[in-house]
């Protein structure tokens, strides 16, 4: 108890008070007695704390806890706590850093450290296998020395990719897909993924798409043929002919499906340089399929608006920029209600990429669609987009083809309001419509 410590050493004062009165009545020097009565008790004090400093420098063990008694006793029974309780922080902490090494270790991901210079500090048994990394040969060697492939070394050194899919530098078979992330600072956390797998069913799905287009296509153009002789036969009653011309429409939206699902293939996963392309005057190309719709009878005069920069070219696949825009312009004036106004802009955005947009005031997407509408034949009304011809797979190769051209694509909807589809490419496409 803390006052009871206090109160012993008190009364161990009094006493040499005491003794130093008891001295100085027995001598009548008073003075000198209670002088030397007090150094006395001051000495002693001296001495038990230099024990206890002893004791301290030499690692407070227990086993040389020195004897103390009153005010001393008590911080000796303190500083004994304190360091049991720092022991067993660090035990804790010990044991956390222990958990948290082997659950990294065993994580199914090639994992590295580095640090600011891209120097590797730690890494765990997956990326022996994946990367070829051997401890402690590795520790401390810059990444980029050990992988000088240039698209490694762009993606470690350049903040705004953080994945990149590449073919092991060990393993000619193997692709690989890394994702970096930054902490504390400037240090860096590599994962690396083995995606051959899933690169190798991507390709078959793909692979199988595309010939499964390929072979459907002859004899649906001969069913086509076919069809268009019979239904001018004269000798076929209304109701045939009739018929026969639903049976065409359908092969006509057949044969639309599959040209669309090979364009896709075509586009899926490719990527362009960004010098390649023409350069194309997008203003006047807005201008002109705002135009094409109201000739066309598909959009009233004046729904649809363009606002443009003049002055901003693109460098781009003019077929596929052009069915972009096409894509989006029929979808504003299909799926919303007829008279609802469109407005197509092209402008450069704050972080100075060039971006193209369609607006519209219709009915808007529920939130919950938005991050499906790209999918291949996802629709949000199935029905109502069959009715109008729709194939679901527009905005599928809206998407890709701006991938292709380093942009994306956004889309934002509020319901009763309306919808904007807007898709910024990468800046290194912009050219100068005045000074090309
Ligand atoms: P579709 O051939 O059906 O138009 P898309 O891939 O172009 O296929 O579009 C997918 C779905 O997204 C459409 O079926 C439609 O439900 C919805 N959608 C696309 N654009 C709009 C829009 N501007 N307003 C409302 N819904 C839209």
């Amino acid at each position: 108890m803390q006052h009871s410590y206090w109160s012993q050493e008190l009364w161990r004062l009094a006493q040499a008070l005491l003794a130093g009165l008891v001295l100085g009545a027995i001598t009548s020097y008073w003075s000198y007695s209670i002088i030397i009565a007090l150094s006395g008790y001051i000495a002693w004090m001296l001495v038990r704390i230099y024990r206890i400093d002893r004791w301290i420098e030499r690692g407070f063990k227990r086993s040389e806890t020195p004897d103390a008694s009153g005010v001393f006793e008590n911080i000796i029974g303190k500083v004994h706590s304190l360091k049991s309780g720092k022991k067993r922080s660090k035990k804790m902490l010990a044991k956390m850093l222990r958990q948290f090494t082997a659950s990294a270790a065993a994580m199914p991901d090639a994992t590295v450290t580095l640090n600011e210079d891209f120097e590797i500090q730690w890494f765990n048994e997956m990326a022996e296998q994946l990367l070829g990394l051997q401890a402690p040969r590795d520790i401390g060697i810059r990444i980029d020395n050990l992988w000088r492939d240039p698209a490694f070394r762009e993606f470690l050194h350049d903040t705004d990719i953080n994945d990149l899919n590449i073919v092991s530098p060990f393993d000619a078979m193997v692709k690989l897909q890394f994702h970096k992330v930054k902490y504390q600072k400037d240090n860096l956390l590599l994962t690396a993924r083995d995606v051959s797998i899933q690169e190798r069913v991507d390709s078959i799905r793909r692979e199988f798409v595309s010939n499964a287009s390929h072979e459907l296509r002859t004899p649906l153009t001969v069913i086509r043929g076919y069809l268009e002789v019979m239904s001018e036969d004269r000798e076929c009653t209304p109701s045939v002919r009739d018929k026969m011309q639903t049976v065409l429409e359908q092969t006509t939206r057949m044969e639309l499906i599959i040209s669309e699902l090979l364009t896709l293939s075509r586009l899926e996963n490719t990527s362009l340089d960004s010098d390649e392309g023409e350069i194309m005057d997008i203003t006047a190309m807005l201008e002109g399929l705002a135009r094409d719709v109201v000739q066309s009878g598909q959009a009233e005069p004046g729904q649809v608006t363009v606002s443009a920069d003049a002055t901003l070219c693109l460098r781009g696949i003019s077929s596929e920029i052009i069915s972009v825009c096409s894509n989006l312009l029929h979808n504003a004036l299909r799926h919303n209600p007829p008279g609802t106004t469109v407005e197509l802009a092209w402008f450069r955005n704050g972080a100075d990429a060039p971006c193209l947009s369609v607006t519209d005031e219709g009915d808007g997407i529920e939130e919950r669609h938005l991050p499906r509408l790209t999918e291949r034949f996802y629709r949000v009304d199935t029905g109502r987009s069959r009715d109008h011809g729709g194939t679901g797979l527009g905005l599928a190769i809206v998407k890709h083809i701006v991938q292709r051209h380093g942009g994306h694509m956004d889309i934002s909807s509020t319901t009763s309001v309306g919808s904007s589809f807007t898709c910024c490419f990468t800046p290194a496409r912009i050219v100068d419509c005045v000074n090309p």
